[in-house]
């Protein structure tokens, strides 16, 4: 027996077109998981590689800005799938000025994807984990689940909250089979992190506090996703996973 096998389990993935969410895809898919792939936009390459690894891939387009869809999401992967082992809530935005100016828009924008539809996609599969006694819920949340950081309070609000819901949900739901974590990426190369990686002062900061002396590629990412999706973490609850190379430890 495999711990890590994720044979005959369907894992839902939000966000997995690009960066972060698509390897956590592959990396579940490599591990045996058929995967619904949540998004706005067309998933192609994360269909090739997910199918490349001998599994079967669905893609469900929507608009994690609102919570209109999220039972629908849930609804299409139980009809087209079976039953919903695994959720990430990956998908996520970044809005990026000063606190003095920081406008109710881009408050908004950041708390309804990131930390609203992350909660309220999770009620919803986890009405269908705990009548089924088990499930693996994953938040991707952030080094901003534990420090302040600059010039991104919605994010922070938004990172730090989902640690919190993390923990919560963990409380609730561990006597009932179903096991709720969070990862928390370091500073990754992806659209998210671009413009951090244009201003070449904050780069070289960030690059010098990094004990592996490296940014985080996206394929750093899916062993920790393969782990808290697996049997292997049964009993690890409420925890978020750092992926930093060293950030926190520093
Ligand atoms: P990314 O911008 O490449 O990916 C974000 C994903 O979310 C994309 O697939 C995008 O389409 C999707 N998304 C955004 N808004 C959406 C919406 N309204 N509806 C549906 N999908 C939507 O960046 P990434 O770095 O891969 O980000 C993935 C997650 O990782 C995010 O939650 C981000 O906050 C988190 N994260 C990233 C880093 C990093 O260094 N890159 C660090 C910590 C946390």
């Amino acid at each position: 027996m495999n711990p890590f096998d994720l044979g005959g389990r369907t894992a839902v993935v939000t966000g997995a077109n690009t960066g972060l969410g698509q390897s956590i895809a592959l990396a579940l898919a490599e591990a045996g998981a058929t995967i619904v792939a949540v998004g706005r936009s067309a998933m192609d390459e994360t269909r090739a590689g997910v199918e490349a690894a001998g599994v079967s891939f669905h893609e469900i387009r929507a608009d994690l800005s609102t919570t209109e869809p999220l039972k629908g999401i849930v609804e299409e992967t139980i009809l087209t799938c079976g039953a919903l082992d695994i959720l990430v809530n990956n998908a996520g935005i970044i809005r990026r000025a000063d606190a003095v100016d920081f406008t109710e828009e881009d408050w908004d924008a950041v708390i309804d994807t990131n930390l609203k539809s992350a909660f309220f996609l999770s009620q919803a599969a986890g009405k269908h984990m705990l009548e089924r006694g088990r499930g693996k819920i994953i938040n991707i949340a952030s080094l901003l689940s534990f420090q302040g950081g600059i010039r991104i309070p919605s994010y922070t609000a938004s990172k730090s909250g989902l640690a919190g819901l993390t923990r919560l949900l963990a409380c609730e739901w561990a006597a009932r089979g179903v096991n709720v974590n969070a990862i928390a990426p370091g500073y990754f190369v992806t659209n998210n992190t671009q413009a951090l990686r244009e201003d070449p002062d904050r780069s070289a900061a960030i690059l010098s506090r990094i004990p592996a002396g490296r940014w985080g590629q996206p394929s750093d990412i899916g062993g920790a996703a393969v782990f808290l999706a697996s049997s292997a973490s049964d009993y690890v609850h409420g925890i978020v996973l750092a992926v930093d190379g060293g950030w926190l430890a520093r």
